[in-house]
């Protein structure tokens, strides 16, 4: 559930409302708050049948909270005013998680910081356009007009401004969506990709990754999760069933250490919201009990899975994936074939390029070999790594990343290059750590 609190930097982050609230009240009419927003519809109608009231006053609740993402008990306008009010004087509120800060790419990127209760955000990215990762994977959904991956090297998204956006904290919730999409100047991007977090940091401690450095402080919930992606849609004017926006788990912390509570948050977005899980990717780091449960889950509710490799052997991926230690290459590509793909569907190989240390020819060789080893329907996604401030790695030089695509394309495995999308905010892949830029 989201707590209301401020964050450690009040010129940056929004204080929230309920916190205000709690202190403002006389102690009697003190009630501890309880979302809304992360209960399923079948959690609904219990609340209402508690409170008396029919079960299908549950699916109303639903409607409004997912779908028509009302942010605000008071303006769900299908439940009686009465109802309405004895739901807050019990404490209920929508609850869904907040944007407190945006930043914005030259590149069109956006990068969210997103109240996650106490001093605590994560970090949610928009990406219009996507990035090319979502090529090739088996869906229709980075595929357009029959070409399956951006060119090396492809112009970034065009947006007119650089400007970065500040704190939104004086608008509310209606004109800051008024204003997002105003800024769009209507829709001027044909597909999208929302990156998500699960964790508030992460303590897989990958060496080249910014959110390493914050270690774990806490799992997110169901709620917390999904409530980032509904933010993004309402911001963004999304229509979903017409829009065609991708949802990929990679941003901070580990998913399948926190697998309980991104499933769960799937199944709100896929039943409560109406996304499709074919449109959604989760990337692990190889947490081979939780590939074994995503093994189980059903088809119809079921990310595509992306296995965050890194590195053409274990020598190499044990020293920049310490992880590697606990489940190796082996152990992760045999728990990745329980999975039952969907026809046509492929395992992503996700693949950071550290210049000098997984992007010589050799190591290109190496992971053709690996791919075919395994004997799965695979393509690799080739990552330029992102520099960040202490983290000692090198970019790929020039060219070598080519080079590398180059080499696995020769070797038969369907490899595509994803652009770096808003390095200039510290919004690109393993670049999510909280930065708060002045
Ligand atoms: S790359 Fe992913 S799994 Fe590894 S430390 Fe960063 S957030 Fe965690």
């Amino acid at each position: 559930m989201l707590n209301k609190a401020m964050s450690n930097d009040p010129s940056q982050l929004v204080q929230l409302d309920a916190g205000n609230a709690a202190a403002e009240s006389p102690a009697h009419s003190v009630v501890e708050k309880k979302a809304l927003f992360g209960l399923d519809a079948e959690q609904l109608k219990e609340l209402m049948a508690g409170l008396g009231e029919p079960a299908w006053r549950g699916r109303q609740l639903a409607q409004a909270v997912y779908h028509q993402r009302v942010a605000d008990v008071e303006a769900i306008t299908t439940l009686a005013k009465s109802l309405r009010r004895r739901l807050a004087e019990a404490g209920w509120e929508v609850g869904r998680a907040r944007i407190a800060q945006v930043f914005r790419s030259i590149d069109g990127t956006e990068r969210y910081l997103v109240e996650c209760g106490g001093a605590l955000t994560v970090e949610t990215v928009w990406m219009p356009e996507g990035d090319g990762g979502e090529a090739g994977d088996g869906s229709d959904s980075g595929n357009l007009q029959g070409r399956d991956a951006e060119p090396l090297g492809a112009p970034p998204f065009p947006r007119s401004s650089a400007e970065r956006m500040g704190s939104h904290k004086s608008q509310p919730e209606s004109a800051r969506n008024a204003i997002a999409v105003a800024e769009k100047g209507g829709q001027n991007w044909s597909r999208a990709t929302i990156c998500v977090s699960s964790q508030v940091g992460c303590a897989v401690n990958c060496q080249f990754c910014l959110t390493a450095k914050l270690g774990l402080q806490r799992n997110l919930t169901a709620g917390e999760i999904a409530g980032q992606v509904v933010s993004v849609l309402d911001r963004q004017g999304v229509e979903v069933g017409r829009d065609r926006v991708n949802l990929v788990f990679m941003g901070m912390g580990e998913p399948f250490l926190n697998y309980s509570s991104f499933m769960g948050a799937v199944r709100l977005l896929v039943s409560e919201v109406g996304l499709s899980p074919q449109r959604m990717t989760v990337s692990t780091s190889g947490i081979v009990p939780g590939i074994e449960r995503f093994a189980e889950e059903p088809a119809e509710m079921r990310p595509k899975l992306a296995i965050s490799l890194n590195a053409p052997n274990d020598e190499v991926r044990e020293q920049i994936m310490p992880i590697n230690r606990k489940w190796n290459i082996e152990a992760v590509m045999d728990a990745v074939r329980q999975v039952k793909l969907r026809p046509r569907e492929r395992v992503t190989f996700e693949y950071v390029l550290l210049g000098g240390v997984t992007d010589r020819p050799e190591h290109a060789h190496q992971v053709a070999r690996l791919a075919r080893r395994t004997g799965l329907p695979v393509k690799v996604n080739l990552i330029a790594w992102n520099p960040g401030p202490g983290i000692l790695y090198a970019m790929p030089a020039a060219g070598s990343v080519e080079a590398f695509r180059a080499t696995l394309a020769g070797e038969g495995i369907a490899t595509y290059v994803r652009r770096p999308r808003g390095r200039d905010i510290f919004a690109a892949c393993g670049q999510l750590k909280r930065t708060v830029e002045r």
